[in-house]
């Protein structure tokens, strides 16, 4: 039998954190009435003429810098002629063949392996509206949503299983995040994603005739709409049938792809120049201060904290899978110098009442209270045990953790006679454990240690109860 190998490339649209669209001043935030976002310029109307957004050039400036792509020192906007009610000019505009950035890449780590793919290009369009069918019977068309800025970031056919689309996604979604350009959404269509698949021979140089799924809005389809396509087409060339180019949709329900219409061609779509709008030259001054935007990206960060702060990749992955994320620990490294004990504090505690959802994530306690909290327990005035009771004080308050400890009145027993007491009862109380100790059974101070924080509910500190239980037991 033959052995197939994939070969997939990914489309992506990413919408642009605008506040207005990308050829007119209509606000693009969502779930306004329908139709009410709208001007002469987005509605098409005979004599409109678009005027371009600084801000969303901006944005698509930065994300091509991100991405490591070469900027084009002219782009050229043309028409790509379709027509669909969604589409109220009959045209998108959009750019063909001289986009605003050409080749970058994309580096990408499937279990361990690294992967840098290509990307192709990057190009800004607008969005069209949206049609929405069986309203009362009929279908209706909300055009609230054309004329949206949109980057549009094609992959080169450089991913091999839909395990390294799905990491492709992955990676390409946190920094388009990271930067600010865009919310990553994939369920309200702010991140959509068209795969393209085909399949051919292992060993085989030439590419399979390819399949282009559209619009696969979920991380968890991703994966299995590549595997059942994938699998469809070695079914059909197993049986000495051809695969059709042509453009499918993913169906959850049934885990399978099935034909939407035959793929169209770029001549189809009879691409001319904008004759409304110039050529597209990106100053010097606006790359520059769009580069320094860029800052660290998701992957250095947290090769950073792997190296610099001895964090494992696993909580380095927890503390950046959002941008406030990654703020928020940074903040607390920065006034607490045991990055270690900072992270396993966030992923513990901070971050079980944190909502990382959105653009903005938000937390229960600032970073500051938990730099002066962490601070407390490296300094003997709480322990551990107390330091959980404080959190649960200080959250959604502006309360300092000093404060609390006062008023809640909790102090870290560290005054050795009171202590000596605790642990002079321990050792009274388990003979039997004394002897095995002093016969040489060194661990079990780690007993008489947890005997004695039970004995001064988890109050005292547990490094002086140690020296004070050897002392004791006669073991120094
Ligand atoms: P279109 O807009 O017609 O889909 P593009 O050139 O913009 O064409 O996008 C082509 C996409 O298809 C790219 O992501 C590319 O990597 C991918 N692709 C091209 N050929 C193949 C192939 N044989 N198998 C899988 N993907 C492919
Ligand atoms: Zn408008
Ligand atoms: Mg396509």
């Amino acid at each position: 039998m033959t052995q197939y190998e994939p070969v997939i490339g990914l489309e992506v649209h990413a919408q642009l954190l605008t506040q207005s669209k990308l050829f007119c001043r209509c606000s693009c935030e969502f779930g306004h009435t329908p139709n009410s976002n709208v001007c002469p310029t987005c509605l098409g109307l005979p004599g409109s003429l678009p005027a371009i957004n600084e801000t969303a050039v901006r944005m698509a400036v930065r994300a091509g810098v991100a991405l490591d792509c070469a900027l084009s020192p002219r782009s050229i906007f043309a028409r790509k002629q379709y027509f669909y009610p969604d589409l109220p000019k009959g045209y998108q505009i959009s750019q063909f063949d001289q986009p605003l950035y050409g080749n970058g890449h994309l580096d990408i780590d499937v279990d361990g392996v690294p992967l840098r793919a290509g990307i192709t290009r990057i190009h800004m369009e607008e969005d069209a509206g949206k049609n929405l069918h069986g309203m009362a019977g009929s279908s209706v068309v909300d055009l609230n949503r054309a004329g949206t800025p949109l980057i549009e970031i094609v992959g080169e056919p450089d991913l091999r299983s839909s395990a390294q689309a799905a990491a492709y996604l992955r990676a390409l979604r946190e920094i388009l995040v990271c930067i600010g350009v865009n919310d990553g959404n994939l369920e309200e269509g702010s991140f959509r994603c068209d795969a393209n698949v085909s399949v051919r021979p292992k060993g085989s140089e030439k590419f399979g005739t390819r399949v282009e799924l559209k619009n696969i809005n979920s991380f968890r389809f991703v994966q299995r709409a590549i595997d059942s396509e994938i699998a469809r087409q070695i079914a059909l060339l197993d049986a000495g049938q051809k695969v059709v180019q042509e453009t499918r949709s993913f169906d959850p329900d049934t885990g399978k792809t099935r034909s939407l219409r035959s793929k169209e061609e770029a001549h189809d779509y009879r691409y001319f120049p904008e004759p409304d709008l110039p050529p597209l030259c990106i100053p010097d001054a606006m790359l520059n201060e769009e580069r320094a935007l860029v800052g660290e990206l998701p992957a250095q960060t947290r090769g950073r904290w792997v190296t610099e702060y001895s964090l494992t990749p696993a909580a380095a992955a927890t503390l950046s899978q959002h941008p406030d994320c990654v703020r928020f620990f940074e903040a607390v490294v920065g006034s607490y110098r045991n990055p270690v004990k900072a992270a396993n504090w966030i992923q513990t505690e901070v971050l079980r009442s944190a909502n990382l959802h959105g653009l903005h994530a938000t937390f229960s306690v600032s970073a500051s209270q938990v730099a002066e909290l962490l601070q407390l327990i490296d300094d003997g005035k709480i322990s551990g045990k107390q330091a959980k009771e404080v959190f649960a004080a200080i959250e959604n308050t502006q309360k300092s953790p000093a404060n609390v400890v006062q008023e809640l009145g909790i102090a870290v027993v560290a005054n050795e006679d009171a202590l000596i007491a605790a642990c002079q009862k321990v050792i009274d109380a388990n003979p039997k454990q004394v002897e095995q100790f002093r016969a040489g059974k060194q661990a079990l101070v780690g007993y008489f240690v947890g005997q004695v924080m039970k004995e001064t509910r988890g109050a005292a500190d547990p490094a002086l109860v140690n020296q004070v239980l050897l002392r004791l037991l006669g073991a120094n």
